[in-house]
């Protein structure tokens, strides 16, 4: 299978190629046509190092729109330096999408410095739950409108007890968005989250 019959667009095909990707993952090939096709919930189960923040990354770029400046995608994941990770992945998926802003929230930083970040626009944030809870409470973001919440490495978070501080999150969302729901097991805690926070999801394995 090749990436152009994913259904992506030409500025994301454009960026796949500059970065070497020669054909696309399994989670990839499973999860971008239902994700770009159908407005729908989707739980998946995938390992790290399996593709999946381009599997959730590229339909997400591709859904936004670009031209409107408020925050449309929040993706939540357990640390700094994956938050960091995915933030960089998402800036080069989108370097020939303009106006596409995507910006990382998390602990052990400036908080002012984000908060600065945000305010010149950010259609996606992609944070911690610690810090992103702490900057809602101070309202220094606003995540009422956004249609796309991604939750990566879910068991992580649990297992590292942002439970709270996700239900608390997701609480200052609509609850007409989709979620997106990545995991590489399927513990009790993720699955009530599934269960509290989603509407009859895909579900797809790798
Ligand atoms: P991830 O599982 O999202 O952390 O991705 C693991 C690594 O594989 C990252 O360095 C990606 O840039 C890379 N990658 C993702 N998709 C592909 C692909 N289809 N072909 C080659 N490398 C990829």
């Amino acid at each position: 299978s090749k990436f152009e019959q994913l259904g992506l667009n030409p500025a994301i095909l454009k960026a796949v190629e500059d970065m070497g990707f020669t054909s696309p993952s399994e989670v990839q090939e499973k999860a971008i046509p239902i994700l770009l096709q159908e407005n729908t919930d989707m739980v998946a189960l995938a390992q790290t190092g399996t593709g999946k923040t381009a599997a959730f990354g590229f339909p997400l770029i591709q859904k936004i729109n670009a031209d409107k400046k408020h925050t449309q995608g929040l993706i939540l994941s357990p640390t700094r330096e994956l938050c960091l990770q995915i933030t960089n992945e998402l800036k080069n998926y989108s370097k020939y999408t303009p106006g596409l802003n995507t910006v990382a929230i998390y602990g052990g930083a400036s908080i002012t410095d984000q908060s600065k970040q945000i305010q010149r626009g950010a259609q996606i944030i992609v944070a911690t739950p610690g810090r992103m809870q702490d900057m809602i409470n101070r309202r220094l973001v606003d995540i009422s409108k956004i249609e796309f919440c991604i939750l990566d490495e879910a068991d992580e978070m649990l297992n590292m007890g942002f439970f709270e501080d996700i239900t608390a999150i997701l609480s200052h969302t609509p609850k007409d968005k989709h979620t997106w729901l990545f995991s590489a097991t399927m513990p009790k805690e993720v699955s009530t989250i599934a269960k509290k926070f989603m509407r009859t999801p895909v579900e797809i394995t790798v």
